[in-house]
């Protein structure tokens, strides 16, 4: 698996790079967004880490200039602001997730490992977040032990959103993630669908398990 950092802090490229090679990872590192972009844009990474503060070309740029041609790529922004808004503009240009530095290189790895996998592959299979447990292969779900039936697009957003447990997505992301095309922008399907959702796992006394993070998106709480 070879993957593409995008990094202009020296330390920060140092502990990914070791990392991800004793990991197994092969690692292509460079410090400006020019080379980044022209290096993302060769098709040859499986993965791509990339920062956004960047010289030469911003980060965001250097996503929305590889979304121009190729979709699939995970890209997994590396931030420094910690700032809701500008997760959400990360996401919106097509970003598959993002990690906030400082960061344990553990969840790194563990982020990085989620998006590579290929789906039938590797051994998750069942998510669990919070009282929700989800079998990727039996296609079931269950609150608190309780079974749940859901459609193939109810099943599709809730597993999407059991991939990110704790971020707030914006409706846009989740309109690619899920409905995996680009829909009219007033489409007010994603909200119908968390409407559903909610409706399916909702147990008298138990907490509300998606938060709605008014004008920005929605979140699955990590307790619940
Ligand atoms: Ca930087």
């Amino acid at each position: 698996m070879r993957i593409l950092v995008v990094e202009d802090e020296r330390a920060i490229a140092d502990f990914i790079s070791r990392g991800l090679e004793s990991e197994g990872y092969a690692v292509t590192w460079v410090a400006d967004g020019i080379e980044g972009d022209a290096l993302a844009r060769t098709g040859r990474f499986d993965l791509i880490l990339l920062d956004i503060m960047l010289p030469g070309m911003d980060g965001l740029d250097v996503l929305a200039s590889l979304r121009r041609g190729d979709s699939s790529t995970p890209v997994i922004l590396l931030t420094a602001k910690g700032e809701v808004s500008d997760r959400v503009t990360g996401l919106d240009a097509g970003a598959t997730d993002y990690i906030v530095k400082p960061f344990a290189f553990a969840e790194l790895v563990a982020r990085i490992r989620a998006h590579l996998r290929q789906p039938g592959q590797g051994s998750a299979t069942e998510l669990r977040v919070g009282s929700i447990d989800m079998n990727l292969l039996k296609r079931s779900v269950s609150r608190h032990g309780r079974e749940i039936n859901l459609s193939a697009r109810e099943f599709e957003l809730l597993a999407y959103l059991m991939r990110h447990p704790g971020q707030v997505l914006s409706k846009a992301q989740l309109l690619n993630g899920v409905w995996g095309y680009d829909h009219d922008p007033e489409t007010n399907i994603v909200g119908v669908y968390v409407a559903y959702l909610r409706r399916k796992l909702a147990i008298e006394g138990e907490p509300e398990p998606i938060e709605t993070m008014r004008s920005v998106g929605y979140r699955l709480k990590e307790e619940s």
